[in-house]
């Protein structure tokens, strides 16, 4: 039996209704959740009712009890972690994948999602400056992308090694060396556990988190001639927004055999931007590159991407089927053959979306916008007395530290300003440890902050400061800043360590 028209009318229009209302308010309300999960449960749980309700009032419902625990990611204010906020055509595209619901593995059977999606993936590498023949698969974040690449890379340094992992799997397989800069993401040790690969070998970095080029020659100087290895590197560090230098450290590698793989979560997007040149030089001569487009693109939760130069590789890996049946005659494959997953919506649809909207300038200029307003904050940052900016701001990521001791005694100042900052709920930033000192970071990954955000990150920092161990002249300074009013008055948000 088909739907009658308009049976999700009602349902659809009060969504849409809900999502608006949303959006419009992100740019006033407090940029932490407002309650915490423990609370929220008590009010959408408990036993299962037995009797429905119709689809209008479950969205009203679910749309009045989410509201208080989200977390307003999608605000121009919002810095923590590393966390993209969402372009209109992008979010009006996710919508349409959820409408449309195609299963998107298999090319011939929905064809406007495959078509869709090798066209962003064309897209993407002619922008990334990345092989045109490159395989590309659209995964849930860059987690899977690491791992997508790293299986294709597992295949084929043990296949130079005559070893058929795919056949025959890794008992008694030769060791594979897998060596990482000492500050990669943790998610790659993650994605190595899934493959069955172990703990990596750390590469020591120099003081803005860049692999050493010297120490990764010394490293793979220990690895016996010709065993199977795997270097990975990264295009934007967490804290920094340092670039490893590719260009030597992807020769070396290369010398040695390996295969290079380059985490990219966020940093590849720098590609895109000619004023970065230097910075990713011989980024392209790796073999495989993962990122988000939920991270800089400002696509919505979830979409990683994989690319592997050897698109042979990667369907041998992952495709479903045994490693001997893709041949070089295939064709162009099914989307299932990139990703670990099987069925799986149509992610790639808001990144075609988001590059459409975006056009090539577009792009160039989100990036390096981002980048710019890291530049202000760290500069705004840098004039805050007691600040101290940790290292040359490279990309998207401002990381940095209060000197002194806080109020508290033997607590560090800058967690103290850290819950203050939590606490004020004006803007959201992380706190971590970097290079064993506890620091604050503030990412800018929103295509929605421009100079009042930036200003209200500087604003906030300086109030937070000031309320610390701080003159009372210093936190005058900030109430009376651009943003103050609006940020000053705001709900006090229960307090935190970020
Ligand atoms: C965010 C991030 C990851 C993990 O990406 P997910 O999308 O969360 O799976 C990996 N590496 C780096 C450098 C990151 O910033």
């Amino acid at each position: 039996m088909s739907p009658r028209p308009g049976s999700y009318d009602p349902a659809l229009s009060r969504a849409a209704e809900h999502a608006r209302r949303w959006l419009d308010a992100l740019d006033a309300r407090p940029v932490p959740a407002q309650a915490a999960a423990d609370g929220l449960l008590a009010q959408v749980g408990g036993a299962l009712p037995e009797v429905g309700l119709p689809p209008d009032e479950v969205v009203d419902r679910l749309a009045d009890l989410a509201d208080p625990g989200l977390m307003a990611i999608g605000s121009g204010r919002f810095f923590g972690w590393v966390m993209g906020g969402v372009l209109p055509a992008a979010l009006a595209a996710d919508w349409l994948v959820s409408a449309w619901d195609q299963n998107a593995g298999m090319r011939p059977a929905t064809p406007a999602a495959a078509a869709l999606e090798e066209a962003a993936a064309g897209w993407l590498l002619d922008a990334l400056g990345l092989p045109a023949t490159a395989g590309v698969g659209f995964t849930t974040g860059a987690t899977m992308a690491n791992f997508t690449c790293l299986a294709a890379g597992r295949g084929r340094v043990l296949q130079a090694a005559g070893w058929d992992v795919h056949r025959d799997g890794l008992a008694g397989v030769p060791r594979v060396h897998v060596l990482v800069g000492a500050e990669r993401h943790d998610t790659v040790d993650l994605t190595l556990r899934y493959l069955g690969l172990g703990a990596p070998t750390p590469v020591a970095a120099d003081e803005q988190g860049r692999i050493r080029v010297d120490a990764l020659a010394a490293a793979l100087a220990e690895v016996p001639a010709g065993a199977p290895t795997l270097v990975c590197l990264q295009a934007g560090n967490v804290h920094s927004g340092a670039f490893d230098p590719f260009a030597d450290a992807v020769e070396v590698a290369h010398r040695h055999g390996a295969w290079v793989h380059v985490d990219g979560a966020f940093g590849l997007w720098a590609a895109a931007c000619p004023e970065f040149a230097d910075r990713i030089r011989g980024l392209a001569a790796a073999d495989s590159w993962a990122t988000d487009a939920h991270k800089t693109l400002n696509v919505p939760y979830d979409c990683g991407i994989a690319v592997v130069a050897d698109d042979l590789a990667l369907r041998a890996a992952l495709g479903v089927h045994a490693s001997y049946l893709v041949r070089e005659d295939a064709g162009p494959g099914n989307p299932y053959e990139r990703v670990p997953e099987l069925s799986r919506r149509a992610r790639g649809i808001p990144v075609w979306a988001a590059l459409r909207s975006l056009g090539r300038s577009g792009l160039v200029e989100l990036v390096s916008g981002l980048a710019a307003a890291a530049r202000s904050i760290a500069a705004g940052l840098g004039e805050v007395d007691g600040v101290e900016v940790l290292h040359e701001v490279a990309f998207t990521q401002v990381c940095f530290a209060v000197r002194g001791a806080g109020n508290t005694a033997g607590t560090d100042r800058t967690v103290e300003i850290g819950r203050a900052l939590a606490a004020d709920g004006g803007i959201l930033l992380s706190g971590s440890r970097w290079h064993e000192r506890d620091v604050l970071r503030i990412s800018v990954s929103n295509w929605s902050t421009g100079p009042d955000e930036v200003a209200a990150a500087v604003a906030a920092v300086r109030r937070a400061v000031g309320s610390v161990g701080g003159s009372p002249g210093v936190e005058a300074a900030g109430r009376s800043g651009p943003d103050g009013d609006r940020l000053v008055g705001q709900p006090v948000v229960e307090r935190r360590a970020l």
